[in-house]
């Protein structure tokens, strides 16, 4: 292998980054190679989370973009932070896009000034966790107009009934954002649901082979009585649950543009170490072909995903840009993740090597927050004008 090989941000992408966006992405990239890179596998191979390792992460303030009034790069910021995480782990990185965009993000977007006040100063420093319940047992990609979950208004309060699934870090969450439709007008109506009340309960999923660290939680809730205080004001329809989720698919990009260069990473170490035939498999033709599809998905994959995040920025994104960023996005990974698996044969499927649970893991990012499917016909019907859902 040369001296100097070639860099994996061949074409300069993270030069359009201003110079305190950067040091913000490597002082991250620091604290995980430190802190979490040693305890990912094991964590995975339990199925268990890591609060143990966090301290170092959470002291960098990694939500503090949210609350800086003068930030032009939100979006941006959460997507370097997102791809950083994934690089290293991917569950870790689902950890933080629910606890910050997508909790904190309902809350700053649609909550009334005192759920503001209470919520995001106790989110912001991780004193406590939260938490987005939308998917169902039975309803997933088809939320806007399948949500089963009911809530009825009852004086000051409102009763709740139903069941959440998939919902991360519901498990140990202080709160829960909760999507319900009102069996009076229909409407979807969300809720900062406290896990402590009496009617709640979540239960850890288990059986899971993609990003087994993250805490994944079925929640019940029976006559869960809410206050009207705690119903986000602002939320009046799916239309804002879906203002929600569109800014955070481009973290999701993010996460797999990480996930596929964490892969390659390791997949070219692997190729430099491993001998067959008393030479490094990187010198084989047809090895460096896979390095080479590699390299062209991340460097793709990286442009699409700065540009995207710079769009949202600039409030000029579309759905149509932050789906294709994440269809993309999780598209390519998904190759790169297998191919990297590929190139280390036997030793591709042992969590050692570093690529098993990268290949793993990608395969929730490929599905959850719109399936590449679901992406595709958002992109598909900005394209032909022919919405094709149904
Ligand atoms: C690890 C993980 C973490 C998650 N975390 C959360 C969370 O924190 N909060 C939360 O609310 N949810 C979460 N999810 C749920 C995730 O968002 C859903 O899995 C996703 O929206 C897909 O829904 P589904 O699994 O029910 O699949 P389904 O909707 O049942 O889809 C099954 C298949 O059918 C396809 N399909 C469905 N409808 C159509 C159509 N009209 N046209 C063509 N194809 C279609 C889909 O693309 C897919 O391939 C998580 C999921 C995972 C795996």
């Amino acid at each position: 292998m040369p001296a100097a090989p070639l860099p994996i941000d061949l074409y300069d992408w993270f030069d359009t980054l201003t110079s305190g966006e950067n040091d913000r992405r490597l002082a991250l990239r620091a604290v995980l190679e430190r802190d979490i890179a040693p305890v990912a596998d094991h964590a995975w191979d339990r199925g268990q989370f890591y609060f143990d390792a966090l301290q170092g992460f959470h002291a960098l303030d990694p939500l503090a973009h949210y609350f800086d009034g003068t930030a032009t790069n939100r979006a941006l910021i959460d997507g370097l932070y997102s791809l950083e995480l994934a690089r290293v782990d991917p569950s870790m990185a689902s950890y933080f896009g629910v606890h910050g965009g997508l909790c904190l993000g309902s809350i700053l977007l649609l909550g009334s000034d005192a759920q503001k006040a209470e919520w995001l100063p106790q989110l912001r420093s991780f004193a406590k966790i939260g938490c987005f319940g939308l998917t169902e047992p039975d309803v997933g990609s088809g939320v806007a107009r399948g949500l089963t979950t009911r809530c009825r208004r009852d004086g000051d309060s409102w009763i709740l009934n139903g069941e959440k699934k998939w919902i991360g870090n519901a498990t140990f969450a202080d709160i829960v954002v909760i999507w319900a439709r009102d069996e009076a007008d229909d409407k979807v109506k969300g809720f900062v649901v406290r896990t402590s009340l009496p009617g709640y309960s979540a239960r850890l999923m288990t059986g899971k082979i993609s990003q087994r660290a993250l805490a994944s939680g079925w929640i019940t809730m029976e006559n869960l009585r809410v206050p009207e205080s705690d119903r986000l004001s602002h939320a009046n329809s799916f239309a804002d649950t879906a203002r929600v989720l569109s800014a955070a698919r481009i973290g999701v990009a993010f996460q797999a543009v990480g996930c596929a260069m964490g892969a390659y990473e390791h997949a070219l170490r692997y190729a430099g170490e491993r001998q067959q035939f008393g030479r490094p498999i990187a010198g084989f033709q047809l090895v460096q072909m896979m390095l080479v599809r590699m390299l062209g998905n991340v460097t793709a994959m990286l442009g699409m995903a700065l540009r995207a995040a710079r769009l949202q920025d600039e409030g000029r994104a579309t759905d149509a840009h932050t789906s294709l960023a994440k269809q993309f996005c999780a598209f390519h990974c998904r190759e790169t993740v297998q191919l990297a698996r590929e190139m280390m044969g036997g030793n591709g499927v042992l969590l050692e090597h570093g690529a098993a649970r990268l290949f793993t893991d990608a395969e929730a990012i490929y599905s959850y927050e719109g399936t590449n499917e679901m992406t595709a016909l958002v992109v598909g019907r900005a394209i032909t004008g022919i919405g094709a859902f149904v």
